[in-house]
């Protein structure tokens, strides 16, 4: 029995899985190879916005402070990554406080930060963005089928790559 590509209107036969949600590695839909391209650039979301935009995406009212969009919920946090990168919901940069992020003295909050992305306390902001690009991709779902470990990983790499632009991080 064959499979039939998930995307709508496709006809083709779905070989390739596509996982539907971060926290059940199970659970996936098969598309074709022209569509499981698409799936994947849109999971490489992050690749194409500035460090700037990643961390305003992450920090956005409207990422987050909806009802069922809590910031303190760990398993809200991918779901909300994923669905907003699905639907390309960018135009938040357009819409909101992008450019009023505040600075304040390093604390031990940073500290903490500087330790979870495994860098040296000392470590310099253009660093700090390099590491975390890395380590987006490195924690990205795509390559740890939807492991639960992982992505709490990166769920804590994000918040602590949030808290040093807020304050090592310059324009
Ligand atoms: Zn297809």
């Amino acid at each position: 029995m064959k499979i039939i590509c998930d995307w709508e209107n496709c006809k083709k036969i779905g070989s390739y899985k596509a996982p539907i949600e971060r926290d059940n590695s199970k659970k996936f839909k098969l598309l074709c190879l022209e569509h499981i391209k698409i799936f994947n650039k849109k999971w490489n979301y992050f690749a194409n916005m500035s460090n700037e935009e990643i961390e305003f995406f992450i920090k956005s009212d409207l990422t987050w402070h909806k009802p069922t969009k809590s910031f303190n919920s760990s398993e809200n946090f991918f779901n909300i990554l994923w669905n907003n990168a699905l639907e390309d919901k960018l135009n938040i940069f357009k819409t909101s406080g992008y450019k009023n992020f505040k600075k304040t003295k390093l604390t031990s909050t940073d500290l903490d930060a500087l330790d979870i992305m495994g860098l040296k306390h000392e470590a310099k902001w253009e660093e700090i963005q390099k590491k975390f690009k890395y380590l987006v991709k490195k924690y990205h779902p795509d390559k740890n089928s939807g492991s639960k470990k992982f992505e709490d990983k990166l769920k804590k790499i994000t918040l602590a790559y949030s808290q040093l632009k807020m304050t090592i991080g310059k324009k």
